[in-house]
């Protein structure tokens, strides 16, 4: 089998290891002549494979024992409207961070929840860049504090994290989850959807500060209360038993990779590579302030679309995939996340050298 190059933004590429095991194991899980996908999620095959999910994320992003995690369908979109709906409360506002395309769309949720008070907005800049963490405040009596790590579309991602007093931090780290070490304290929750960094689509994670939850108010339908699912383990109803299988082999393969340490100079060690083709060679552009890179979503422009559209189409001709910018913002993107081998960026990074030499 040729493998192809995965550059996608989501869902991510998934190291074939994981794939592999799966695979081996779909049908007759370990021997025991039956699927994970035909079996109660109330029976101990796929017991152990939740707890098992659980605890490698506790292990590997070192998370606190007043912390619950979950995993939850809907997707990190699902998240916009819960988050609000428990944490908002009443007459309350909530600071909001608006750096692009994800961060928009959980400002508008929680306009139809409640008061938002959008702290930094980066219209101006075109949302290339991002404001300094150390300059953030939250507004009097703010409910609590939401960003988004990475900006997927927009290619910036934060490296310092905001503090802001007692007000809880929340944040969207969809596209960057297990790829830095990170001060879990610093938040009260951080959720996204687990399809750019942990395993195939189909699910959520929440890293909730246990405190956090006395505020979901009772008079929220039950699956709609963060509170429910923490209080039976993410199991209040069936869960995405295929999809939390891929994220426990994934995270599995993290672990035998170094950790998160591992993935952080992993990514450090990729990105570096494309953005030094895209400061050494004028026909590209990077389009982000240089501050705010991100390692999991490298922007760039070619002279002209219809260059662009040449590189995508010879890229993809050798194996290497979805390398086109999102729709909204146009461009190429490289996605390269913790499944993206080093190799295939050598790969892209040679093509990239070519394609600029014959076509410069
Ligand atoms: C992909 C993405 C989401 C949405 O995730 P879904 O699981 O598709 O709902 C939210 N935030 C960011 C930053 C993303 O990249």
């Amino acid at each position: 089998m040729s493998r192809k190059l995965n550059f996608s933004a989501g869902p991510c590429a998934i190291p074939l290891e994981v794939l592999n095991e799966m695979q081996e194991n779909f049908a007759d899980y370990q021997g025991n002549g039956i699927s994970l996908a035909e079996v109660s999620h109330r029976h101990k095959l796929y017991d152990d494979v939740h707890n098992e999910a659980i605890s490698l994320m506790k292990e590997l992003l070192k998370v606190p024992d007043n912390y619950s995690i979950l995993f939850l369908g809907g997707g990190g979109t699902l998240a916009f409207t819960m988050i609000p709906m428990n944490f908002l409360g009443e007459g309350k506002t909530a600071d909001y961070v608006n750096s692009g395309t994800w961060a928009k769309k959980a400002i508008d949720d929680a306009k139809k929840v409640g008061n938002v008070n959008v702290v930094f907005d980066g219209k101006d800049s075109a949302y290339s860049t991002l404001p300094a963490a150390s300059s953030m405040k939250a507004s009097d009596g703010s409910a609590y504090f939401h960003f988004t790590s990475n900006e997927t579309i927009g290619g910036i991602q934060w490296k310092d994290w905001p503090e802001v007093g007692d007000t809880p931090v929340i944040c969207d780290m969809s596209s960057d989850i297990m790829s830095r070490e990170l001060p879990i304290d610093k938040f009260a929750m951080i959720y996204g959807g687990v399809q750019k960094n942990l395993g195939p689509a189909g699910a959520a994670f929440m890293i909730i500060r246990n405190d956090l939850l006395e505020r979901s108010p009772d008079s929220l339908t039950a699956y709609l209360n963060y509170k429910t699912h923490a209080e039976k383990n993410a199991m209040y109803n069936t869960p995405p038993v295929f999809t939390i299988w891929g994220v426990k082999v994934f995270l599995e393969w993290v672990k035998r990779n170094g950790g998160v340490a591992g993935m952080e100079q992993l990514a450090d060690k990729k990105s570096k590579l494309i953005y030094d083709v895209l400061d050494g060679d004028d026909f590209y552009k990077s389009p982000v302030d240089p501050a705010f890179r991100s390692t999991m979503n490298i922007v760039f422009r070619l002279p002209s679309e219809e260059l662009e559209a040449q590189f995508v189409k010879e890229a993809a001709a050798e194996g290497m995939m979805f390398l086109k910018g999102h729709r909204s913002v146009g461009g190429c993107r490289a996605s390269i996340y913790n499944g993206v081998p080093e190799s295939a960026v050598f790969t892209l990074t040679d093509f990239m050298k070519d394609f600029s030499r014959k076509n410069g």
